[in-house]
């Protein structure tokens, strides 16, 4: 459904540079963009302070296909906002490809990975 949820096993309260500046851990990450380029036209990227699913449970990010919209939750982390938006992001690629895996399990897997592989060389990328 692209809807991501915090998982339980806390990939959030161990992350160490959330509440540090940018750049303080050798993270260099920009601000997350208001909207992205696709095929198809712009998407909005909308931050959300305190975002729910529809059983008002805290969520980390959803693809609203209707309304062709990636909101990501609030969070202090760059990088788990970063991962969120690129796993958001992945949702609406294989979506507008008419590419989406019939098990939601595996797109979920499939969104995680490269989500994480996108994120992981985004930070390895040299500081300009
Ligand atoms: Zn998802």
């Amino acid at each position: 459904m692209g809807t991501r949820k915090p998982r339980v096993c806390g990939s959030v309260a161990r992350d160490e540079s959330a509440s540090k500046p940018m750049g303080s851990s050798g993270i260099r990450l920009p601000p997350l963009p208001a909207k992205i380029a696709t095929t198809i036209g712009p998407v909005p990227v909308r931050v959300v302070k305190d975002l729910r699913d529809e059983n008002k449970d805290p969520i980390f990010g959803r693809w609203l296909p209707e309304e062709r919209i990636i909101e990501v939750c609030e969070m202090p982390s760059l990088v788990t906002r970063w991962t969120t938006l690129m796993h958001e992001r992945i949702h609406q690629i294989l979506e507008d490809a008419g590419a989406k895996p019939t098990d939601p399990d595996t797109e979920e897997r499939v969104c995680d990975a490269v989500a994480t592989a996108l994120v992981v060389e985004l930070m390895s990328r040299p500081a300009k």
